[in-house]
């Protein structure tokens, strides 16, 4: 076992990886933290076989609060201060973070994206709630643009405008994809409430490619099975 070398390992752990001896195939086995890696109802999935629910509309109030962007290696992450929040099922969760994946670690009918945003939310017991936002390649995102001219290198980080609203970079309309899931990193701890944002949005190449250079490998962990588990839609 050994210690993931960047400076950014908030809490120095069990280094792990996207590939090769500790990648995603063998996260379980790396230490018994990670057993959950080898759970029933990990992230991501191919959505697709949905059922129709009833889905309370999105309750979202998010402001201005992105403060720096980091590189930990695994993904590029952005810090949001508290007050920005989700509410689900009676609860409050705060917006802690959002980071990116390239290409998209959930499918939508068996379709990948070159990109997914996903911004974590969590409660005062510590429940996570992560809404996902698929982005397709096209025109320039202004909301990436702002945050910065070029991604931090990893094991870097830097400023970023407090006044980025990050509820100006989802679509208009927050229809959404819901199931219960885990985090797609090492722990994979379970009972994570995912949501996912049905219209996708837009990133340019040259964009997408910056994030994809910066992280510097693919940082998608693979399709897990869905079990016993719905898509409510
Ligand atoms: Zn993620």
């Amino acid at each position: 076992m050994f210690t993931c070398a960047n400076a950014w390992a908030v809490t120095p752990g069990t280094h792990w990886d996207y590939s090769g001896e500790a990648g995603p195939q063998n996260w379980a086995k790396l230490t018994p933290e990670f057993h959950s890696c080898a759970g029933q109802n990990q992230s991501p999935v191919n959505l697709d076989g949905f059922i129709e629910a009833e889905l309370e509309p999105l309750k979202v109030s998010y402001k201005a609060g992105a403060t720096e962007v980091m590189n930990n290696g695994h993904t590029v992450q952005v810090a949001y201060d508290p007050g920005s929040t989700l509410t689900l099922d009676g609860k409050t969760f705060q917006l802690i973070q959002f980071h990116f994946h390239m290409p998209s670690e959930n499918q939508i009918k068996g379709l990948s994206y070159p990109l997914e945003g996903h911004l974590v939310h969590s409660d005062e017991q510590g429940n996570l709630a992560v809404l996902a936002v698929m982005f397709r390649e096209g025109e320039r995102n202004a909301t990436l643009a702002s945050l910065w001219d070029t991604p931090p290198a990893e094991g870097q980080k830097q400023a970023v405008s407090p006044h980025l609203n990050i509820r100006d970079m989802l679509p208009a309309d927050l229809d959404y994809y819901r199931f219960n899931g885990s985090l797609t990193t090492p722990p994979c701890s379970e009972g994570v409430r995912w949501l996912v944002l049905k219209q996708p949005i837009v990133a340019s190449h040259t964009q997408i490619e910056a994030l994809t250079k910066s992280v510097g490998h693919a940082n998608n962990r693979p399709l897990q099975p869905l079990n016993a588990r719905a898509i409510l839609q």
